[in-house]
């Protein structure tokens, strides 16, 4: 472990991400993995996760947009990258030059992005987004007069000069709801237009729609690619789901850590922190924490949150403040300055999740994640 500030830090285990790959491996068959990295790798640190999942057998990644795409290739992964969202027409040139494959959801974008192509004399390749029901990005299909028209512009599309099209996708809305029958209905509307397509010759190399809870939750289907994001990750989609969690076996890989800076016991009627929101009820051993909505610590969690310290839940006294809170230790043992004490993961025996966390702020843990400090460092082992 390289030496870094033993402040606040965000400890990533990679053997809990290689077990989480090759539990989904066997989960898919013979279909192709394709690593979701957008957002640092969901906060684990894109430039470490992106050739560590290479290694793991990934055979390509998503990613948000370009700036992501050519930090993972400055980290010298050379597989095929997609980017999944928007990327403007002044940056087409910079497309080109990382070799990332560009998803199409709009006929005037596929237009410039091939006039650009040929101008550098480039092939881009491209995949098609189809929109299914979440309303987000894609050509729509829910209807049949959409769908006819989705066609006809896909069928457009795919003449164009300079453009590879190497794929064909869609994304699920409620897939982490087991039994919605939403997502089947999503999945015939993309069934339907790849069947509408094929009837005009149109097929592409690469078809999918998988997001993680999806690997779990669809079934068997027609696509040769999926696209976990979470559970690389070792989370649930949708957590509490027992059935998930018996099938999947993840290995949560992050873990929340801090230290502490200052102990002291505080007596009963006094507050803490600014706004005066909490009085002590008891003498309390309070403990300063330098961890902050700075470092991504949700100020929700205000009087709300816990911490583990010596393995023992400690409850957050007041509010969190930018680099710094406190919480209740009186139950802890024997606290010092300088013990690290865990923001979410396990410590001696004892679990406070990101879920958990999650669940209180009414967030999801995707948000808890991404959303960790850039100001603190991932410590990989
Ligand atoms: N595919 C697309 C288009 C996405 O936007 C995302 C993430 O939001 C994923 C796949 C991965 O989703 P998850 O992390 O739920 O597996």
């Amino acid at each position: 472990m390289e030496h870094f500030t033993r402040r606040t830090w965000l400890e990533i285990d990679l053997d809990a991400v290689r077990h989480n790959v090759a539990q989904i491996r066997s989960r898919i068959g013979g279909r192709k993995l394709m690593a979701i990295v957008k957002a640092d790798a969901y906060g684990h640190g894109a430039a470490v996760l992106g050739p560590f999942l290479r290694r793991c057998g990934a055979d390509c990644f998503g990613v948000s947009n370009i700036d992501e795409a050519q930090e993972l290739r400055a980290g010298g992964v050379e597989e095929p990258i997609l980017i999944l969202g928007y990327t403007p027409e002044e940056d087409y040139g910079r497309l080109v030059e990382c070799g990332a494959a560009q998803t199409l959801y709009d006929e005037r974008a596929a237009r410039s992005l091939s006039a650009a192509a040929t101008a550098a004399g480039a092939k881009i390749p491209v995949h098609i987004k189809l929109d299914t029901g979440m309303n987000r990005l894609g050509f729509a299909t829910q209807t049949e007069d959409g769908r006819r028209a989705a066609v006809d512009v896909i069928e457009r599309i795919v003449g164009l000069p300079g453009l590879v099209p190497e794929g064909i996708f869609t994304h699920f809305s409620v897939s982490d709801e087991r039994g919605n029958p939403f997502t089947g209905r999503q999945y015939d509307n993309f069934t339907a237009t790849l069947a509408a397509l094929e009837q005009r010759g149109i097929t592409f190399p690469l078809r999918h729609c998988d997001n993680s809870a999806a690997i779990y939750n669809l079934g068997e289907n027609i696509t040769n690619l999926v696209r976990p994001g979470i559970i690389l990750y070792g989370l649930a989609p949708e957590p509490g789901d027992d059935v998930f969690a018996a099938e999947a076996q993840l290995m949560p890989a992050a873990r929340f850590k801090s230290v502490v800076s200052h102990v002291k016991t505080v007596p009963a009627g006094d507050f803490v922190s600014y706004g005066n929101s909490v009085t002590l009820t008891r003498p309390t051993r309070v403990a300063t924490i330098p961890v902050g909505y700075a470092d991504g610590y949700d100020r929700l969690l205000s009087n709300r949150g816990e911490v583990l310290v010596n393995g023992c839940r400690c409850r957050i006294l007041g509010r969190v403040c930018m680099d710094q809170m406190m919480v209740d230790a009186t139950d802890a043992g024997e606290v010092a300055v300088g013990q690290s004490v865990t923001l979410f993961g396990t410590e001696q025996g004892t679990s406070l999740s990101v879920d958990e966390l999650a669940q209180m702020v009414g967030t999801i843990s995707y948000e808890l994640l991404c959303t960790v400090g850039r100001r603190v460092p991932r410590v990989y082992f």
